[in-house]
């Protein structure tokens, strides 16, 4: 068996996943993990019916409609992907892409900062919905999808890349789909984290829709290999903990609240532990710059 990101045969049985049955290979040369067999293309896109985005079937996409206070959490996100692009590029950024944009959330607050909104997304439902906010959306799987070629300034995946059965061929083209100095943001969980090590099979990340399972070590030699010149890497996340804090207060009330508040303020900070490439917690946020 060859590793579909660096062709390496490098590839041995990782973990099981102890809810839902499957196995994870992992290749040990670029450290990303898959799920062995891989579903079928008809098997992955049954995931993404109506039922997954409005949270009713067994496993499920949190409706973004239903959450408080997600926009707080957006805004950070806009405003430090626009610094980190004015920092390289010392120009303003004009407009971003989202891939897996579903609703359109991020979409809509990135267009309060000026910029014109694109979303990829691969459900009708969620697609028609982003269109009626005003968003371009390419509706399709990425790989699919007619996108420009050197044409988007931001670009963002954000608990995506874990879905795509072909991560090296989809970043290429979002790789592509970039203007020179364009930034790119991936955020997924990482497998190599102790978090993941604690749990093993019992891990909460291995759920049927994920298909490739990342490292830090992994993203950051995925995004070199297609070209990116520049990556950064953000523990937990590329923001700080107050937006995360107004989310959890605006979604909780009474004790459930302050506990909540409690574990997202610690995991927050726990999040930032790392040693060498070691991280304690799973959350990270990898940058490219083309
Ligand atoms: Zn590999």
């Amino acid at each position: 068996m060859k590793c579909s990101i660096c062709g390496s045969d490098n590839v041995k049985f990782f973990e099981r996943s102890e809810r839902y049955n499957f196995d994870v290979y992992m290749c040990f040369d670029c450290r990303v993990g898959f799920r062995y067999p891989m579903p079928s293309k008809e098997e992955v896109s049954n995931f993404y019916s109506k039922e997954y985005y409005t949270g009713n079937s067994y496993y499920s996409y949190l409706d973004e409609r239903r959450v408080k206070g997600s926009s707080f959490v957006w805004r950070e996100r806009i405003d430090k992907l626009i610094k980190i692009y004015e920092g390289f590029n010392k120009i303003k950024p004009s407009n971003i892409i989202d891939i897996g944009c579903s609703f359109g959330g991020l979409l809509l607050e990135a267009s309060k900062f000026g910029l014109k909104p694109y979303g990829v997304e691969i459900s009708s439902y969620s697609s028609y919905y982003a269109r009626r906010r005003g968003i371009e959306v390419f509706e399709g799987h990425l790989d699919d999808v007619d996108l420009p070629k050197g044409f988007f300034d931001i670009a963002t995946m954000v608990e995506v890349i874990e879905h795509l059965d072909n991560p090296l061929k989809s970043v290429k083209k979002v790789f592509e789909s970039l203007r020179e100095g364009g930034v790119f943001l991936v955020q997924t969980a990482n497998i190599l984290g102790l978090q993941s090590r604690f749990y093993g099979g019992r891990y909460h990340y291995y759920l049927p829709g994920h298909l490739h399972y990342f490292s830090n070590v992994g993203l950051r030699k995925l995004l070199k290999s297609v070209g990116f010149r520049e990556v950064l890497e953000f523990y937990p996340v590329e923001f700080g903990l107050l937006p995360k804090l107004i989310k959890v207060y605006l979604n909780a009330s009474g004790l459930d609240r302050y506990l909540k508040l409690v574990k997202t303020g610690m995991y927050h900070v726990l999040g930032k532990v790392k040693v060498g490439n070691l991280t304690l917690m799973s959350s990270m946020v990898v940058v490219g710059i083309k």
